[in-house]
C-alpha cells in the first residue's frame, strides 16, 4: 500500500503517544496492515489524486488515473521515503508535543527500520499448531534438543510442544518490543510512554516479558495467572493462536475468551482483536444471523384458513 503523506507514514511508525483522534485512525489500520506494508508514493506519482480532482476527458485519457504511476512498469518502487523526506521524517516532532525532545522521534523511527531480521513469516501460515510444530522441528538441530528426536519424526512427548511454544512467544516478543526487550534484558528502565509500561514488565522464565500484575500476592494462584506474558495482538502468530483460542473454545463469546486468555497472557488490544475473529468467523455469523420469519395472513384472504374454519363445516 502506498500513501503520499509523509505525516501518515510518520504516525504509523511511532511508538509516541499521539492525540486520540491520530491515535484511532492509526489503530484502524495497523488492524488489518503492518507497519512494512506502507510504502511512500511521491505526489506527483499518486493516481489518487486524479480522482479527487476535476479533469477534462482528453487530460484523464493520458492521466496515471487510467495507466498506474510510472514506477509500477519499472523495478524501482519507491518503497520508502527518499533520503530526503526520510530525513524530514526523522527530525519531524509529534503533532501535540513539539517542545518534546527532539531525540524521541527519531529513536521512534530508527526502531520502525531497524526491525530485527525475520526467522518466520508468519503471514504464510493459517494454523498456530502447525507453527508451533515446524518451531519444535527446528529445535530439534540443536544439541540441546538432541533428546526429543524421534526415528519416526513423531512429536510424542508434550514438553517439546512448550519449549517450542514459548521459544514463539519469545520471537513474538521480539518482534513487537525490540527496544522493550533489550532494555528489560541490560537492566534498564523502559520508556514510560512504552505500550507495555502500564504492565510494569519484566523478563521471567523462559526470557519472556511478563506482567508484573496485580495478583501477586496471592499465594495460591498459578504463576501465569500472577505474571502473564505480555504479547501484542497485532502480530501476525498472535493472531493466529487467539484464532485457535477461538476455535478450540467452541466459537465462545468474546468476554468468555477475553477471560480464558487473560488467565495466562496480557494481550495489548486483545478485546477488539477477539471482536475482530468473530466478526470474521462463517459459523459465528450464520449462528448470530437473524432467521426468516413467515409471513402473517389475514384470515379473509388467506385460503387454507378459510377452509378450515368451523362455520365451513
Ligand atoms: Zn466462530
Amino acid at each position: 500500500m502506498w500513501t503520499d503523506s509523509t505525516t501518515v507514514l510518520q504516525w504509523l511508525g511511532s511508538l509516541d503517544k499521539q492525540p486520540i483522534f491520530v491515535a484511532n485512525r492509526v489503530s484502524e489500520i495497523l488492524e488489518s496492515t503492518t507497519v512494512d506494508q506502507w510504502f511512500h508514493v511521491p505526489t506527483a506519482d499518486n493516481p489518487a489524486d486524479a480522482g479527487t480532482r476535476g479533469m477534462s476527458a482528453e487530460n484523464l485519457r493520458t492521466s496515471s488515473w487510467l495507466t498506474g504511476p510510472s514506477f509500477l512498469l519499472t523495478s524501482h518502487f519507491p518503497f520508502q521515503p527518499s533520503t530526503s523526506i526520510r530525513d524530514s521524517l526523522q527530525t519531524k516532532p509529534s503533532l501535540h508535543d513539539s517542545q518534546k525532545d527532539v531525540t524521541e522521534p527519531q529513536m521512534a523511527f530508527a526502531v520502525n527500520i531497524m526491525q530485527p531480521e525475520k526467522i518466520f513469516d508468519f503471514d504464510r501460515y493459517s494454523s498456530f499448531n502447525k507453527l508451533v510444530r515446524i518451531t519444535a522441528y527446528l529445535l530439534r538441530i540443536l544439541p540441546k534438543h538432541a533428546s526429543y528426536r524421534t526415528p519416526d519424526r513423531n512429536i510424542c512427548d508434550p514438553d517439546e510442544l512448550r519449549v517450542a511454544e514459548a521459544k514463539l512467544q519469545f520471537l513474538m516478543q521480539l518482534e513487537s518490543f525490540p527496544v522493550e526487550q533489550k532494555l528489560l534484558f541490560d537492566g534498564k528502565q523502559i520508556n514510560k510512554k512504552s505500550r507495555i509500561a502500564p504492565f510494569s514488565p519484566f523478563i521471567g522464565p523462559n526470557a519472556l516479558i511478563r506482567s508484573t500484575g496485580r495478583l501477586k500476592r496471592l499465594v495460591e494462584a498459578d504463576y501465569d495467572l500472577k505474571h502473564p506474558i505480555i504479547l501484542d495482538s497485532r502480530h501476525p502468530a498472535v493472531k493466529l493462536f487467539l484464532l485457535k483460542a477461538h476455535l478450540e473454545n467452541h466459537h465462545e463469546g468474546v468476554e468468555f475468551l477475553r477471560a480464558f486468555i487473560q488467565r495466562c497472557f496480557a494481550i495489548i488490544r486483545l478485546r477488539p482483536a477477539l471482536r475482530s475473529i468473530k466478526h470474521n468467523c462463517i459459523l459465528c455469523r450464520k449462528r448470530s444471523a437473524d432467521t426468516v420469519k413467515p409471513m402473517i395472513y389475514q384470515s379473509s384472504v388467506c385460503p387454507l384458513v378459510i377452509h378450515l374454519s368451523p362455520t365451513q363445516g
